[in-house]
């Protein structure tokens, strides 16, 4: 969902670093193959992640959502030499295409994937993280935080996308739809809790910067 009017979006992009050719073939490729291609990373929002990462220059990645790779991608442009990213998705149906796209881009080696419950996974993963990309189920989004937090290295970014949920987090809520009521309590705890601080971004559905303290 783009909140932006279309003549500002467009002019928006045209001033933004294009999208790398690699991430173009996989995003094509995604919108052939695989269903619910609007889960994927706009290139927009991928430029704004891989402007995002070459500022940090983090040594680990955490990135909850693996989804076919494009955000991955976008994130190892940042990462240090010695850097890795570890990257969870449940759907283990989408790991050849990810896998395609990791060789291809010269990251291979330095990203670690994982299939399954991102809430048993995080906690055997034994490492401290100084970017953090939260992508996933939208009802999960409050665990993830609490399993992260502690993870963190000082000074540490955790990124949560899709947090305006196509509006919905203004709209009257219904009672049936979890999706947004966890949201809205993600919004106001990351707003609220004194061990991080945060700005709401209106990137694209919504993109938050969290700094851990
Ligand atoms: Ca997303």
């Amino acid at each position: 969902m783009h909140f932006l009017p279309e003549n500002i979006d467009n002019y928006v992009v045209s001033h933004s670093q294009q999208e790398p050719k690699i991430l173009k073939e996989l995003s094509r490729e995604t919108w052939q193959k695989v269903l619910n291609p609007r889960m994927l990373s706009g290139a927009f929002q991928g430029r704004v992640l891989s402007m995002i990462t070459k500022l940090i220059q983090p040594k680990n990645i955490l990135e909850i959502g693996t989804y076919t790779g494009y955000s991955a991608l976008c994130l190892a442009e940042g990462l240090s030499s010695e850097g890795k990213i570890f990257t969870i998705d449940k759907n283990e149906e989408l790991e050849t295409l990810q896998n395609k796209y990791f060789e291809k881009s010269g990251y291979r080696n330095q990203i670690e994937q994982y299939v399954g419950n991102a809430l048993e996974i995080i906690p055997e993963i034994d490492e401290k993280f100084d970017l953090v990309f939260i992508d996933a189920d939208k009802s999960n989004y409050i665990n993830y935080f609490h399993l992260i937090i502690d993870k963190m290295n000082s000074g540490g970014i955790i990124l949560s996308d899709n947090v305006l949920w196509s509006g919905k987090v203004v709209e009257k809520l219904d009672p049936k739809d979890k999706d947004t009521k966890v949201l809205l309590e993600y919004n106001k705890l990351l707003n609220e809790d004194d061990r991080i601080e945060t700005v709401l971004l209106p990137i694209r559905d919504g993109l938050t910067i969290t700094r851990v303290k």
